[in-house]
């Protein structure tokens, strides 16, 4: 495995750093202030566009199944986790409210035909206003256990029509389409499940509320309905014939497996900036004397690298077409609890002063509890390996 970051990637890296510095923090700092999601039509969004941000990963164009040339696919994901990472040390919440397709890209891109990746992830490629894109798993009553969603999928002729109700669903009243995941029968568990884009302004998709949150304010978390909602044969992705060869839940792990290295190197991008916070306060405050506080803030240091460590392995693997569940469950399973562990030393070293509310620790704080809720929480993941490691299917 290669560690190195290529010089392209690190020039990307040192953009996102001065771009976190003038505009990210101060943009996520605004909204905890504020208590509200960043506005869709806030002035940063532009500028994201104009700097050549806000866009899709999927490149245009498939490769020819019997290519002479195609070889082992080797994709960039681990370059991805490097300018992640630096864009959660600015601020998390802003780095989930950028434009683009957001969660909903990896299932189009592993289960999309190229008619679908073409309409929607097509108008991501040069995008000409800020566009967003949503994933909808999450229902009222299914959060871990997918495999429970109630929202229903029943043919019409050639349509679906769908109805149920969504949570959490990120960026989603704001997004040209939502991956939707629903069920034609439930008693199938999740070989029963289709996953549909459904496009914003469908009639029957609405009730959107924007939910309260604990920390990450600058990005929506959003609830929505969809009543006798009438979604296009061709919006199915991946078209029946997918779910034929009873790949639907499989295409969901797949972009679980994806998008769970992805969540991790944001929480290690949290506890970098919680550790740089820790160190400034105790060397203002003159702490770094003490052996036990030294020892403590290297603690942190070393764990939140094994973690990145975990993160590269897991994002590498997948680039190289090779299985990954395990390492990334791993990499989801420990970086999010580093970076708690620096939130929380952070919050102990600064005492009244993190208590006040009013500093960038206590923000942190807030912040990075949900990284070990979403995309499965550690519970699960430490589910999933330790049935890995006994050599039980995957529940
Ligand atoms: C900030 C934020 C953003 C989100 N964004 C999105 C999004 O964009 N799209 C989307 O679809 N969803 C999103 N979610 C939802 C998220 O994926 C769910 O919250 C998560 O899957 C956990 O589900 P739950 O909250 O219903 O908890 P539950 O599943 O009810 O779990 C509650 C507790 O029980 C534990 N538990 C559950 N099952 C087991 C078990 N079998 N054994 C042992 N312990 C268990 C869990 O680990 C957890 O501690 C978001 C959530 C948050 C907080």
């Amino acid at each position: 495995m290669n560690l190195s970051i290529d010089s392209e990637t690190q020039k990307r890296i040192d953009g996102v750093r001065k771009l976190g510095e003038s505009q990210i923090r101060p943009v996520g700092l605004e909204a905890d202030r504020l208590g509200r999601p960043t506005p869709a039509d806030h002035p940063f969004f532009d500028l994201l566009l104009e700097i050549g941000m806000g866009r899709s990963r999927w490149v245009g164009e498939e490769p020819a199944e019997d290519s002479d040339t195609a070889g082992p696919r080797v994709g960039n994901s681990r370059n991805m986790l490097c300018i992640s990472e630096e864009m959660s040390y600015w601020d998390r919440g802003v780095a989930v409210s950028f434009p683009g397709p957001g969660l909903g890209e990896p299932p189009l891109i592993s289960m999309g035909t190229a008619d679908q990746k073409a309409r929607f992830l097509g108008p991501f490629l040069e995008p000409d206003r800020p566009r967003w894109g949503s994933f909808a798993m999450t229902e009222p009553g299914a959060g871990s256990d997918v495999a429970a969603i109630a929202s229903s999928a029943r043919k019409d002729g050639g349509d679906w029509i769908l109805n149920g109700a969504k949570s959490f669903a990120a960026n989603a009243s704001r997004a040209d389409w939502i991956v939707v995941w629903a069920t034609v029968d439930p008693s199938l568990g999740r070989e029963g499940h289709r996953a549909f884009v459904v496009e914003r302004g469908t009639p029957g998709l609405g009730d959107f509320v924007v939910e309260r949150k604990m920390g990450l304010k600058a990005y929506e978390s959003t609830s929505f309905t969809l009543r006798d909602c009438r979604v296009p044969g061709a919006n199915l992705i991946g078209g029946e014939e997918h779910y034929a060869r009873r790949a639907g839940f499989k295409g969901a792990m797949r972009s679980f497996n994806a998008t769970r290295p992805l969540v991790a190197i944001m929480a290690v991008g949290i506890g970098r900036a919680a550790l740089d916070e820790a160190l400034a306060f105790a060397r203002e405050n003159n702490l770094l004397g003490d052996a036990r506080i030294r020892d403590r803030l290297e603690r942190i240091r070393r764990r939140l690298r094994v973690a990145r460590l975990l993160c590269w392995r897991a994002a590498w693997l997948a680039d190289h077409g090779r299985p990954n569940i395990v390492e990334a469950s791993m990499s989801k399973a420990v970086a999010p609890n580093v970076a708690l562990e620096a939130a929380s030393l952070g919050m102990e070293l600064l005492g009244e002063v993190g208590g006040r509310g009013d500093h960038l620790i206590e923000k942190l704080f807030r912040d990075v509890k949900a990284m070990d809720i979403v995309e499965g929480t550690g519970q699960v993941q430490r589910i999933v390996m330790a049935r890995h490691l006994v050599q039980l299917p995957r529940d």
